[in-house]
């Protein structure tokens, strides 16, 4: 049998090694010429850095077993500090309820507590079907607009009531009165450490994880093939018989799994009945711009990365490289920080030259009093397309005719972030190719459109459970010379 796998990301790569590994024979066609999708690592002034932070966790064990078995001991785990950065005031995140009332002092807090306490008496929605009514239900009208607003409109572009409440139900702790009373006693601390407390990262950054299966997969006789990408799945009546490369080449296959954006490759099949055609056109993605900044000194802040609530700062999340893991800044004196801004296409940033794009986070730092007077060496860009998929008000609806048509097709197997249109973390991404590799090669019949639907919020799970911990060694943050006290 014959596979083509479309995209080297933690999707497409997953299938491809478990598939290799069983002995198929496997083609991997990827568009650009790394391996690694969202999740890569590159070498940028001498330091290793991703696309924005990538933390691992998952509390899967089938996801977890296969990424200590590529990743073996070389990883370590960090201990988490991830602070919501709002109006030059830093809260924990996730929201710590003790933490934030004490930090917005007492006026603010009363008030937070008063609109929480009104919206249990006397709920301002009925449904809770958008992000806006899903937050202001379980938090009251305050905090949402403190923490959740701002940072929401900025990463989606569309106003929180426009937003599908599916983004909330997986990504948001639920808040309990109860931890607020613990949490403000002092009496919360659990003695485990949780999927909130510590993550899992590579020596060599997230993209080591995925080197390592590209390299596995040539070892057992499989190809990736870079710089390779696909025009479109050739079918003859719904039966998947080989792919069509860009530069027009037909190559045959038994079974394709593709990881490329969904719309392009369903438009690719040609011959969309109406109701698809429609469907289709309505899904939409999100771009990110990711601005790299090097900046003298080694401690500015202590976090991994901060949530940029303020809306007077563009950025929405800046990631400092310094904090994860020693191996990934060496001995150097700078420090590597990240910026996010999110746009869509049609969006002047979009356009923007990469000069005006550093000077606009410069500024941003600056604006941040962060930085303290250290200066910025250099600017580096990044942009990437078609990142987020967004999660409109009743985009279901849009998704659910393209699932079916799909799922008419013999030879296909649809993952991945945008391979799916699923809002994935690297640990669904791995757990789809997973699975989609199981369908093949044993003939099972995982439904992988189910993957990363449950509205469950799997980082309560314990660390000691999710198999991923060294019990005789310590996370990073105890090995790490003091980093100084930061903010
Ligand atoms: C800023 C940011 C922060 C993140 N933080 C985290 C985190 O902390 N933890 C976490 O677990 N996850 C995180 N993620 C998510 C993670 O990056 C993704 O879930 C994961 O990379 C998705 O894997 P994938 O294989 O589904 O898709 P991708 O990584 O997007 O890979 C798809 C691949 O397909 C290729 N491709 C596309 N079109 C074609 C074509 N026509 N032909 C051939 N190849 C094609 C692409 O080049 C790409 O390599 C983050 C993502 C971003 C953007």
């Amino acid at each position: 049998m014959r596979v083509a796998v479309i995209g080297a990301g933690p999707a497409g790569i997953t299938a491809a090694y478990q598939l290799a590994k069983q002995g198929v024979a496997v083609e991997v066609y990827e568009a650009s010429e790394h391996v690694g999708g969202l999740s890569r690592t590159f070498e940028l002034w001498g330091q290793k850095v991703d696309l924005g932070p990538h933390r691992f966790f998952s509390q899967d064990p089938r996801v977890n077993e296969l990424w200590l078995e590529v990743v073996g001991q070389d990883y370590e785990m960090v201990d988490r500090l991830t602070r919501i950065y709002y109006r030059r005031r830093f809260f924990d995140y996730p929201l710590r309820p003790g933490n934030a009332l004490w930090n917005m002092g007492f006026l603010t807090a009363t008030r937070c507590l008063a609109s929480y306490f009104k919206e249990k008496i006397r709920p301002s929605y009925r449904e809770t079907d958008t992000f806006e009514s899903w937050v202001v239900g379980r938090f009251g009208r305050r905090l949402f607009e403190m923490f959740f607003k701002s940072y929401s409109e900025k990463l989606w572009g569309i106003p929180c009531h426009e937003l599908d409440a599916d983004f909330a139900a997986q990504r948001i702790k639920k808040f309990s009165l109860g931890e607020a009373v613990k949490a403000a006693l002092g009496l919360s601390k659990g003695k485990h450490k949780t999927l909130v407390d510590q993550f899992a990262y590579p020596v060599g950054g997230t993209g080591m994880v995925y080197n390592r299966m590209a390299d596995k997969v040539r070892g057992w006789g499989g190809h990736v093939h870079l710089r390779a990408p696909v025009q479109r799945v050739v079918h003859h009546e719904r039966r998947v018989h080989a792919l069509e490369l860009k530069d027009g080449r037909i190559e045959p296959f038994d079974h394709v799994v593709s990881t490329m954006p969904l719309t392009l490759m369903v438009k690719g099949l040609g011959n969309l009945p109406a109701e698809v055609e429609r469907a289709v056109d309505k899904l939409r993605f999100r771009n990110t711009i990711v601005v790299y900044l090097l900046v003298r000194g080694s401690n500015l802040f202590r976090d991994q990365w901060l949530y940029v609530h303020s809306p007077d700062l563009g950025t929405g999340r800046v990631t400092n490289f310094r904090n994860w893991v020693p191996e990934m800044y060496g001995d150097s004196p700078d420090t590597i920080l990240a910026l996010e801004y999110w746009c869509y296409d049609e969006d002047a940033e979009w356009r923007e030259s990469d000069e005006a794009l550093i000077e606009r986070a410069k500024r941003d730092m600056q604006l941040t009093g962060l930085l303290g007077g250290a200066p910025i060496l250099d600017g580096h860009v990044v942009k990437i397309r078609r990142c987020y998929p967004v999660y409109g008000r009743g985009y279901k609806q849009h998704l659910t005719p393209v699932e079916e048509y799909l799922r008419t097709f013999d030879g296909l197997s649809v993952i991945g972030r945008y391979g799916a249109f699923k809002y994935n973390n690297q640990d669904h991404s791995i757990l789809m190719g997973l699975l989609a590799a199981e369908n093949i090669l044993d003939g099972k019949s995982h439904d992988l459109w189910a993957v990363n639907t449950d509205s469950e919020y799997q980082e309560a799970a314990l660390i000691t459970k999710t198999g991923l911990h060294y019990p005789d060694r310590p996370a990073v943050a105890e090995k790490r010379e003091a980093v100084g006290s930061g903010v």
